[in-house]
């Protein structure tokens, strides 16, 4: 039997070490306090404590880090910080199992925290119940089911009586879904690896780039006016209907995003980079135009796109001079130019596929799980500062992204197992087995 062969079977023997290490995560609510929730539920240090007392058992040295904004002030405009975001009992929780040397060293890493419950539960959202070789609760998926295999793999080596040659790390931030300050914390802090794992569900599969994330705000004014009564044109007094303005701009956001999904794709990117409009509010009563009408989109860019501080100032100035030159076409738009205010600049990474990381990982993945193809995320991820800093990084979980942040999250535990396996196969291919 290969070193492998027996890490396999130790692993399928011992499913109850995955699941059970998942359902103590999900059991200790780390709901992320910028979100509506109760405060009770606001445990993200005490799951962090479960998550070391297990690597302190593995033999693991670990410690605890707290994100400070202060400390972090020179990262200010930077991704992930957030000059108002606090973090008392909130630490980071980074552990190392020291190699044997002469191997390369990976990070695993992930988020403990988790949204709100939410509404519309059929189950206790924390009480991590089994059914039909399902378990289910808030972060099954997103992402304590990923933290549970990756931390599963490394103790199934460990068990099986192998040695790693390179370093093995474990890293779980606190606030990666209000930002992803822990994120920068923990790279800041200089925790460093030859490579990194993410392991947000991907569904298995290999995904090397995740897409930066813009919301932005366009206001479009008008003039309100007797909406029954004859108006005439706006420069004689008439009114103008902010609808009718904005409905511009929804026209030309199709011609823009058919130019973006020939301009903006990827190779590994399922769709192409686009502008929706995701909200859209209008108008005060029935017999008046709109005085005002808003509309708040969601906008993607590629990592290619990113600025020298790692956000997307680019595609935002590509995308008010776009909004300028729309109105430039209309006489009412052109002496009224509506505004933008950016709401959020969600940063994004990727790992090029003629990295040595890339190939070990997919091919080790591909060994345990042949379906495994290679597809980017198309929303964020906290993979920006690791490649910021130039560790080559690649996300892979268990789990279908679609069920995060829903109601009944739930994940299937063969896939959970077939995970644990594929980081344990990565690990020993990428940090080698030690052999006397
Ligand atoms: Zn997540």
């Amino acid at each position: 039997m290969t070193a492998k062969e027996k890490v396999y079977e130790w692993i399928e023997k011992n499913q109850d070490e995955v699941v059970g290490l998942l359902k103590k995560l999900i059991q200790v609510p780390s709901v992320n306090p910028y979100f509506d929730e109760e405060k009770t539920y606001m445990k993200e240090g005490d799951a962090q404590k479960v998550l070391r007392e297990y690597l302190d058992e593995m033999g693991m040295e670990t410690e605890f880090t707290y994100p400070n904004a202060e400390e972090l002030a020179s990262y200010e405009g930077k991704p992930g910080y957030y000059a108002d975001h606090t973090f008392d009992d909130r630490p980071n929780l980074y552990g190392i199992l020291r190699g044997t040397g002469g191997g390369k060293s990976m990070m695993l890493s992930g988020h403990i925290d988790v949204v709100q419950r939410g509404s519309k539960w059929t189950r206790d959202p924390f009480g991590a119940e089994i059914e039909e070789g399902r378990l289910y609760g808030r972060g099954a998926v997103d992402m304590k089911g990923g933290i549970a295999a990756m931390t599963a793999a490394v103790k199934a080596i460990r068990e099986c009586g192998l040695k790693l040659k390179g370093d093995v790390s474990v890293g779980t931030v606190v606030d990666e879904e209000a930002g992803g300050m822990g994120t920068l914390a923990l790279v800041a802090h200089g925790y460093r690896a030859d490579g990194c794992l993410i392991t947000e569900p991907t569904h298995l599969k290999i995904a090397p780039l995740c897409r930066g994330i813009l919301w932005g705000k366009l206001t479009v004014e008008g003039r309100a006016g007797h909406i029954e009564l004859k108006q005439g044109d706006f420069r004689t007094g008439g009114a103008v209907d902010a609808i009718d303005k904005a409905a511009l701009y929804l026209e030309h956001f199709r011609r823009l995003n058919k130019e973006w999904s020939v301009t903006k794709e990827h190779k590994y990117l399922p769709i192409p980079c686009q502008l929706h409009v995701a909200q859209f509010e209008a108008g005060e009563y029935p017999t008046t135009f709109a005085n005002r009408a808003v509309l708040t989109f969601n906008a993607q860019y590629l990592p290619s796109e990113k600025d020298e501080n790692g956000l997307g100032s680019h595609v935002k100035a590509e995308i008010e001079e776009f909004v300028k030159q729309v109105a430039l076409t209309d006489p009412w738009l052109k002496d009224n130019q509506p505004t933008i205010e950016w709401l959020i600049d969600a940063d994004c990474g990727e790992t090029l596929d003629d990295q040595p990381f890339f190939q070990t990982v997919c091919e080790s993945a591909k060994e345990v799980n042949p379906e495994s193809v290679v597809e980017g995320i198309c929303c964020h991820t906290d993979m920006g500062w690791f490649c910021n800093v130039g560790i080559p990084t690649l996300n892979i979980g268990p789990g279908d992204p679609r069920l995060a942040h829903q109601a009944d999250e739930f994940i299937e535990i063969e896939e959970l197992v077939k995970c644990t396996k594929m980081i344990a196969s990565i690990l020993m291919d990428w940090c080698e087995v030690q052999t006397d």
